[in-house]
């Protein structure tokens, strides 16, 4: 076979012995909520049918649980008898009908587990989970190990093509491995044999029941990143009696969920980890084992998978959420339309975030994923349905989802925007260190505006007359959202701006800001001011790396040593009016992140301010004191700069007037509502609205 021209590495088959896979691409393990409740399972089919008819290499579905015990939730997703696996045909029914193949993670969450039957090597609480978990006996320690047999093989009763056997990542099989949480002193604790026994027998029980025909991966935590986390010499030891006792493959884990350092959110640079699987491969190789290693965690583009498997880091890429975000990744890649890529820019909002408040995860840039049942739109039909003639008032994330779906789908759309580029707030958040990944979207966009033949208006921002000459017969408005002025007195003041004067017009700011308002767009503007121009350390990898205190494991336990956060180029005061923690309305997965970074920064956080007015020195507040209703005395904070941030209204003018004059009209993204809206919202609006009209 010919190599690909542009991704050799990347697009070649990769020979596992008994089976070939077709390319270097893993779709990683997912929780996205199908796994639990077999009513779920039609949908959990054409979730995977669409990602398998993308050209993904090997599938790993979310996690079962091979018993009771070890649930993620109550009733989580299970696979421990014959009548469950018969469930599953349906799923490797519709990936094999695609071409593609499949494997089932075999998930144990041990004392991650959120329910009261949960267990684990030692009576040790988890600083993530209420429950403390029941300590396992030694028979209770051979049931477990039965359960995992017993699910690989009704795995392969259901047709899987394998299994994973969960082993990072802090859950059960990890938590025996470490001291920190396994504190036994029979054959299953104290020694690194012993600790490391689990693993093993499950690796070989299981190879003993599928034979030798099943793709057995062991997902093995390369770097713990948690104090007294496994030293290298105990990692490799385990990859290579893993090897030994019968895995096909070992797929990297980073990071147990209770680490404080972040793995996958935005602002982890690109590839960050693959420099352990490397290590790791460069142990193995000197070992002479052969057996193919996978890398994880921020792989988002064809060019950097390429360039990891061509620096020899790893023989396989896995990619979780960039396969939500776009289901034809691999065929896009190999047809040579990477600028078609809709780039998973991971936000974790409506995956992970979901995934945690049990909501079935779906995509911020792809509202289809998760929802492939529900969410179809088709070409027009002439036979039954009229080309319409489409104004999309707006170029932000809602009326660029919806002008391109609605092209897509065969009308004609005018899409006017009345900046000079499309991507409205998008254009502000990507400017943010730490978020330069939104700037993809924005790419994405651009190219399925001329792919799907929307007709684009930049610099043209248009009135009632115009829309009304221009004979539509729908409108949709997607002019998203104004500033709120929260009226404190001084306001109008030379040093006063608004996230827009900063983000978006680079107006000059002082040493010293005090930010009004920390939702979500405050948090952004501080990281945007306390970090000097050019230096976002998500750009480096080693100052990245330096920051949050993440070192070799071979020269650190667990990977882990203080974090070296370069100083702040501001000193940055942010308030709100709210009293507690700052932050409270952040992602479930990334708020912990942005306040940790912040505080690495040194911004200091004020709740429970009563904004009195703003002069030349600075920002007068009082504070609430204690519960009370009652204020301190004022105060000033003293500043050379306050920005404000408090919070959006909706930009909506053009609606009465348009439907005054007949005009059948749409309100979408922050024109129908700016509380609470998020890129999630917009895209998703936009989305839905396009595929009725
Ligand atoms: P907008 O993005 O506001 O777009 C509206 C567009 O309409 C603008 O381009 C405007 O120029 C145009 N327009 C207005 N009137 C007219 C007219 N008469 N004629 C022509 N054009 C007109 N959301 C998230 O989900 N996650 C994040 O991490 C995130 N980070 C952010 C960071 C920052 C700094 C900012 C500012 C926002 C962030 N957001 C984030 C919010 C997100 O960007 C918005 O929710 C989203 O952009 C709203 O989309 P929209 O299309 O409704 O409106
Ligand atoms: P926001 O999250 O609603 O925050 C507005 C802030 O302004 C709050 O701190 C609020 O707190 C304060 N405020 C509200 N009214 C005020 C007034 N009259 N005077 C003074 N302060 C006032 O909105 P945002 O920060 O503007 O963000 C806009 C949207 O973008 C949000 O919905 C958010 O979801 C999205 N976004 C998301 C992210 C992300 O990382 N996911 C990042 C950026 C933006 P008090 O009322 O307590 O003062
Ligand atoms: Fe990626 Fe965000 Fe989509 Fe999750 S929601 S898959 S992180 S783009």
């Amino acid at each position: 076979m010919t190599p690909h021209p542009l991704y050799p590495h990347l697009l070649s088959p990769l020979d596992l012995g008994h089976t070939t896979l077709k390319n270097r691409v893993l779709m990683g393990s997912m929780h996205t909520g199908l796994e639990d409740g077999r009513r779920h399972f039609p949908r959990m089919a054409a979730f995977y049918a669409e990602r398998a008819r993308g050209g993904v290499g090997l599938i790993v579905t979310g996690g079962f649980a091979p018993n009771i015990e070890g649930w993620a939730k109550p009733f989580a997703g299970t696979l421990a008898t014959s009548a469950a696996a018969r469930r599953h045909r349906l799923v490797t029914d519709a990936v094999h009908a695609e071409g593609g193949k499949i494997a089932l993670q075999i998930l144990h969450t041990g004392r991650y587990g959120y329910h009261p039957l949960c267990v684990a090597p030692s009576r040790i609480k988890s600083p993530i989970s209420p429950f403390t978990p029941r300590e396992l006996s030694a028979r209770g320690i051979e049931r477990q190990i039965s359960a995992f047999v017993r699910c690989a093989a009704l795995a392969r009763e259901a047709g899987y093509d394998g299994v994973e056997v969960m082993g990072s990542e802090g859950y059960l099989i990890n938590q025996f491995l470490v001291s920190h949480t396994n504190q036994r002193d029979d054959a299953w604790g104290g020694s690194p044999a012993n600790r490391m026994r689990l693993a093993l027998e499950i690796v070989e029980r299981v190879r003993a029941a599928v034979g030798a025909d099943f793709i057995l991966i062991y997902r093995l935590s390369m770097l713990d990143l948690i104090p007294g986390g496994s030293s290298w010499d105990e990692v490799v030891t385990l990859a290579k009696a893993v090897a030994a006792a019968g895995a096909t493959m070992i797929n990297t884990g980073i990071g147990w969920h209770e680490a404080r350092i972040p793995t996958i959110a935005t602002s982890v640079p690109r590839g960050a980890f693959a420099w352990v699987t490397q290590k790791m491969r460069k142990e193995l190789r000197a070992a002479g084992l052969t057996i193919p290693l996978i890398t994880s965690n921020r792989i988002n583009m064809p060019e950097v998978a390429e360039a990891i498997l061509a620096e020899g880091c790893a023989d396989m890429v896995s990619m979780a959420r960039p396969l939500l975000a776009d289901p034809e990744f691999v065929n896009k890649a190999a047809q040579h339309r990477r600028d078609e890529i809709n780039t998973c820019i991971a936000c974790n909002q409506a995956c992970l975030d979901h995934a945690f408040v049990s909501k079935i995860a779906s995509c911020l840039v792809n509202p289809r994923a998760g929802h492939e049942t529900e969410l179809v739109w088709r070409p027009l039909d002439p036979a039954r349905h009229t080309r319409k003639r489409i104004a999309v008032v707006g170029a932000g994330p809602a009326g660029l989802a919806a002008a391109t779906t609605l092209a897509e789908r065969g009308h004609e759309v005018h899409l006017f925007e009345a900046a000079a580029q499309v991507g409205g707030q998008f254009n502000m958040a990507r400017r943010v260190p730490g978020k330069e990944e939104f700037a993809e979207t924005l790419r994405y966009y651009t190219r399925r505006i001329g792919v799907t033949g929307v007709q684009l208006h930049l610099s043209k921002r248009v009135d009632v007359a115009t829309l009304v000459a221009g004979r539509f017969d729908e409108v949709v408005l997607a002019t998203g959202v104004l500033p709120r002025d929260p009226k404190i007195p001084g306001s109008d003041l030379p040093n006063v701006l608004s996230y827009i004067d900063v983000l978006l017009h680079a107006r000059p700011v002082g040493p010293r800001v005090a930010i009004v308002g920390a939702g979500g767009i405050g948090f952004d503007v501080a990281e945007f001011l306390v970090t000097a121009p050019g230096a976002s350390p998500t750009m480096n990898l080693h100052e990245w790396l330096a920051e949050w205190g993440v070192a070799d494991p071979a020269t650190a336990r667990g990977g882990v040593v203080a974090a070296r956060p370069a100083p702040p180029a501001r000193q940055v005061t942010l308030l709100q009016r709210k009293v507690g923690k700052l932050g409270k309305g952040l992602g479930k997965t990334t708020g912990w992140i942005h306040r940790a970074s912040l505080q690495m920064k040194q911004v200091r956080m004020i709740g429970g301010v009563n904004y009195q007015r703003i002069t030349a020195q600075g920002l007068w507040i009082t504070t609430r004191i204690s519960s009370g209703a009652q204020q301190s005395e004022p105060r000033l904070i003293e500043c050379d700069t306050v920005v404000l941030c408090s919070g959006q209204e909706p930009l909506r003018v053009l609606h009465e007037p348009l439907r005054a004059a007949g005009l059948r009209t749409h309100l979408i993204g922050g024109a129908f509502e700016a509380g609470e809206l998020d890129a999630k919202r917009a895209i998703d609006q936009g989305t839905r609205l396009a595929a009725t009209l």
